[in-house]
C-alpha cells in the first residue's frame, strides 16, 4: 500500500496484539496511534454512533484530547455525518472544499487538509466513522481506501466487544429499541401473532477476523467457493425439493453470481489485507448490505439480495452453521422471517413454537401460504425490506389479517394487538361454542360447510372446526412436498388415512392439479410457457400424459375400497375432457375387479368448474356427473382475463361484482334443474361478506380453510337468507363495478355477524 508502513496485514497484526491486551478504556487511543502511523496519517479518529443518532469522537490521535466525546456531529452533518448517513467512504484530498465540511474550532483540525473516512459497519448498519487527515492535500490511493475500510471491519468488533467502552449505550437492542418499524406486506394467512423474529436463514456472525496465515485463508476461501458452485449445480441438476421455494430461475442467477469476477476479487483483496477467509466475506458482504440500505432502484436491490445470500452460504460453508433454523432451539414464540421458502421447509420447523411466518417474497397462492394457511399461522408475504430490518430476537407483531407488520412495537402497539388477539381469542371461544350446531339460517335455510385439505396436517382440523366434510382436497401438495413422485402405496396410505380421519363424513378427493404455478421439481420442466395459467396444466396434463393420472386414480379407487369414494377433476374446459376422465376412472375400476382387488361400494365422479366454456355445455355435462364444484379461484381469472398470482391484476376486478355473481346465479339455477349437487370451494368462500352473497344468490354448500368455518356459520346464523336474495336480486344488472358496499350495507344494517 502506497504511503503506509509495512501495510494492512502488519497493521491488523498489530491491531490483534492491542485486542489481546486486558481490556481498557485506552485500547482505543492506541488503536488510533497504531492506525496513524501505519498510514503516515497525522489525524486517525474514531466516530461512534449514539442512540440520539449523533456520531460522538470517542478516540484521537492529532486532533486536541479535549475535543473527545465533546465533539459531536449529528448523522448526515458534516464529512463525518455524510459518511455514515449514506455508509461509503469518503476520498478528499481538500477536505474543506467539500460542500458537507462543517468546522468544528474545538479539534484543531482547520490545518488538515485532506481526510479519507470510511463507516464502521456492523451487519451493515452503520455504527461510526473511522477517519484519518492529513496536512498536505494527499489523495489516497484505492487501496489505502481498502485497508481502511477492513481496518474498520475489525474496529466494529472491538466497539462490539463488551468493556471496551460504554456499550450499554450502543448496543444494538437498545438503539434499536428506540426505533419501531412498521412495514406493510400482503396478507397471506389471517391471525394475529405477537412473537420474537427467528431468521430462517440464521446469519453467521464471524468471530475470527484477522488470518494467522494468509495463504491458508486464500485456499479456504477459494475452497469454500468452489463447493458453493458445486453445490449450487446440484441444486440445479437434483432441483431436491426441500428448497422448493427457490426456483429454477434463482439457482440459475446464483450460479451466475457465484463466478462473478468482481465479487470474488474483492474477497480474495480483503484476505490479501489480512482478514480471515470468513470475515473477508463478510467485508465485502457489509458492504453490500450497506448499499441494500439505501434507495437504489429495485433490480439493483434485488442483484445485492442474490449477493446477500450467496454471502450468507459461503460463510456457513467457511463456519459451519446449519442452513436453517428449524433444527435450532425455537423460542416458544417463534415467528420465522425468510426470503422465501418451500412447504416442506415450514414443515420441517416445530408446530407448537411456531406463531407466525414472513416472507420477503412469495405468493398469498404459492403452496407455503397454502401449508400456512392449513396450519394456521399467520402469515405476511411481500414484506420487501424486512430482512434489512430486522435482527433475531426482534419483538415482531404479525397482522395477518391486514398485511401489517410491526418490528419492535411500541407498548401502545403491544397493547392494541394483545387486545385484538384477546379478541380473536373470544371469537374463536364463540366459534367452538357452535362448532357442533348447524348452519342454519334465521329463516332456516341450511348450508353445509366443508373444509379444503391437502395435507396430513389438516385433518384435525376437520373435526375441530365442525365442517361436515372435506369438500376439497388437493392431491397435488402431497406430491409438491415429497423429493420424489409418490409411489402408489405413499399414495394410498395417505387417501386411506384421510378417508379414515373423515369416518363417515365426505371427503372430494381432486385429482392431481399441477403445472402452472404447481410445479413438481423432480418431473422434466416443460419448455416455459407464455401464460403459465393458460397452459398445460390439470387435467390436461393428466389426459396427455394418462399413466400418471392412471396411478393416482389407482390409487383412490385401492383406498376408497369399501366405501364411497367421491373425486372430481380440475380445470375441465368442455365436456369431451370430463368424458375421457371420467373413462380412465372406469378402466382403472375394471382393472382391479379384473385382479380380484376390493373396489369402493360407490364412485361419485364431479367436475371442477373452473373454465368459464363449460357452462355453455351444461345440459350435456350436468347429467352425467355427480357433481359440480366451483373453482372460483380459477373461474374469475378467466372470466376476467386476470391472472391470479399477478399483483398487478389479481385485486382489479372485485369477486362481489354483479358480473360475477349473475354468472354464478345462472350455474345454481342450471345445477337445481337437474338436480346437480354444487358446491363452491375457492378462496371467496372462506369470506364471510362473500359467503353472505354466495348464500343470497343460492349457493347451499361451500367449502373453505378450517379456519373460516367458525366465522362463515356464526355469518349464517344471524342472516335472514330470503331477504338477502330478495335485496340481491335486482342489483345482479345494475352497471357498478362492485356490489361490495351495498353488501356491507346489507349486513350492517340487518346485524349480520360477518
Ligand atoms: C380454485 O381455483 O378456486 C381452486 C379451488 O383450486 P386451486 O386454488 O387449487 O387452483
Ligand atoms: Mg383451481
Amino acid at each position: 500500500m502506497a504511503g503506509s508502513v509495512g501495510g494492512p496485514r502488519v497493521l491488523l497484526r498489530r491491531l490483534r496484539e492491542v485486542m489481546a491486551e486486558p481490556e481498557s478504556a485506552k485500547r482505543l487511543d492506541k488503536i488510533t496511534v497504531l492506525i496513524a502511523s501505519n498510514m503516515v496519517a497525522e489525524v486517525c479518529s474514531i466516530y461512534l454512533m449514539r442512540p440520539s443518532r449523533e456520531l460522538e469522537l470517542f478516540a484521537t490521535e492529532g486532533l486536541k484530547p479535549s475535543s473527545v466525546h465533546r465533539t459531536r456531529l449529528k448523522e448526515g452533518e458534516g464529512l463525518i455525518g455524510d459518511i455514515a448517513l449514506h455508509a461509503r467512504p469518503l476520498n478528499l484530498a481538500d477536505a474543506q472544499a467539500h460542500p458537507a465540511f462543517a468546522y468544528r474550532p474545538e479539534t484543531g483540525e482547520e490545518i488538515y487538509k485532506s481526510l479519507m473516512g470510511v463507516p464502521i459497519l456492523r451487519f451493515g448498519r452503520v455504527v461510526g466513522v473511522l477517519a484519518v487527515q492529513n496536512r498536505t492535500k494527499r489523495s489516497y490511493t484505492e487501496e489505502e481506501v481498502e485497508a481502511l475500510q477492513t481496518v474498520a471491519m475489525v474496529l466494529a468488533e472491538v466497539v462490539a466487544s463488551a468493556g471496551l467502552i460504554d456499550l450499554a449505550e450502543l448496543e444494538e437492542p437498545d438503539l434499536r429499541r428506540e426505533r419501531p418499524y412498521r412495514l406493510g406486506g400482503t396478507s397471506f394467512a389471517e391471525g394475529i401473532a405477537l412473537g420474537h423474529a427467528v431468521l430462517h436463514e440464521p446469519r453467521v456472525h464471524v468471530t475470527t477476523l484477522i488470518a494467522e496465515d494468509a495463504d491458508l485463508e486464500m485456499k479456504r476461501l477459494e475452497m469454500a467457493v468452489y463447493e458453493l458452485r458445486g453445490s449450487i449445480d446440484d441444486l440445479l441438476e437434483t432441483a431436491d425439493l426441500s428448497h422448493a421455494g427457490e426456483h429454477r430461475e434463482v439457482l440459475q442467477t446464483y450460479r451466475m453470481f457465484a463466478n462473478d469476477r468482481g465479487w470474488l476479487h474483492r474477497m480474495t483483496e480483503a484476505v490479501r489485507t489480512g482478514l480471515t477467509a470468513e470475515a473477508a466475506v463478510e467485508r465485502v458482504q457489509n458492504d453490500m448490505r450497506a448499499r441494500m440500505m439505501r434507495p437504489t432502484d429495485p433490480y439493483l436491490r434485488e442483484r445485492l439480495h442474490d449477493f446477500d445470500d450467496l454471502a450468507n452460504r459461503l460463510l456457513r460453508q467457511l463456519t459451519g452453521v446449519g442452513l436453517s433454523s428449524a433444527s435450532q432451539d425455537l423460542p416458544d414464540d417463534a415467528i420465522i422471517i425468510a426470503r422465501n421458502m418451500g412447504p416442506a421447509e415450514l414443515l420441517d420447523y416445530d408446530k407448537d413454537r411456531l406463531r407466525g411466518l414472513v416472507l420477503e417474497e412469495g405468493a398469498a397462492n404459492a403452496h407455503v401460504s397454502i401449508v400456512a394457511r392449513a396450519l394456521g399461522i399467520p402469515t405476511v408475504g411481500r414484506a420487501e425490506g424486512i430482512l434489512d430490518h430486522v435482527d433475531p430476537g426482534d419483538a415482531i407483531i404479525v397482522d395477518g389479517d391486514t398485511g401489517e407488520l410491526y418490528l419492535r412495537p411500541s407498548s401502545d402497539v403491544i397493547d392494541a394487538y394483545s387486545e385484538k388477539a384477546r379478541f380473536r381469542a373470544r371469537r374463536q371461544e364463540q366459534y367452538k361454542a357452535i362448532r357442533h350446531e348447524p348452519a342454519v339460517s334465521l329463516d332456516g335455510r341450511l348450508a353445509n360447510l366443508y373444509v379444503n385439505a391437502g395435507l396430513v396436517v389438516d385433518l384435525p382440523h376437520v373435526h375441530e372446526s365442525g365442517a361436515e366434510g372435506i369438500g376439497l382436497f388437493r392431491t397435488e401438495l402431497q406430491f409438491m412436498i415429497a423429493s420424489k413422485l409418490p409411489s402408489l402405496r405413499d399414495q394410498v396410505e395417505l387417501y386411506s388415512a384421510v378417508l379414515d380421519a373423515a369416518g363417515d363424513m365426505p371427503v372430494i378427493f381432486r385429482t392431481l392439479d399441477i403445472g402452472g404455478d404447481k410445479v413438481l421439481p423432480y418431473m422434466v420442466a416443460p419448455a416455459k410457457e407464455e401464460n403459465p395459467a393458460l397452459g398445460w396444466r390439470a387435467i390436461r396434463i393428466g389426459l396427455d400424459r394418462p399413466a400418471l393420472l392412471c396411478h393416482q386414480l389407482r390409487a383412490l379407487l385401492t383406498a376408497g375400497a369399501g366405501r364411497t369414494l367421491r373425486l372430481m377433476f380440475p380445470m375441465i374446459a368442455e365436456v369431451s375432457e370430463f368424458v375421457r376422465a371420467r373413462a380412465l376412472v372406469d378402466k382403472e375400476m375394471a382393472r382391479l375387479i379384473k385382479f380380484g382387488k376390493p373396489v369402493p361400494v360407490e364412485v361419485q365422479v364431479g367436475t371442477m368448474l373452473e373454465v368459464p366454456s363449460l357452462v355453455w355445455q351444461f345440459e350435456a355435462l350436468l347429467p352425467m356427473v355427480d357433481f359440480v364444484s366451483v373453482g372460483s379461484n380459477d373461474l374469475l381469472q378467466f372470466l376476467f382475463a386476470a391472472d391470479r398470482g399477478n399483483p398487478r391484476v389479481a385485486t382489479r376486478y372485485d369477486f362481489l361484482s354483479p358480473a360475477v355473481l349473475s354468472f354464478l346465479k345462472h350455474v345454481v339455477e342450471a345445477c337445481e334443474r337437474h338436480n346437480t349437487p354444487l358446491t363452491l370451494c375457492g378462496e371467496m368462500a372462506g369470506r364471510p361478506l362473500e359467503a353472505m352473497a354466495l348464500m343470497g344468490i343460492g349457493f347451499r354448500r361451500v367449502s373453505m380453510s378450517a379456519a373460516a368455518i367458525g366465522p362463515v356459520k356464526m355469518m349464517i346464523r344471524s342472516l335472514d337468507v330470503d331477504a338477502l336474495a330478495r335485496f340481491i336480486e335486482p342489483l345482479l344488472t345494475s352497471p357498478v363495478r362492485s356490489l361490495r358496499e351495498d353488501l356491507r350495507n346489507f349486513a350492517e344494517i340487518n346485524d349480520i355477524v360477518f
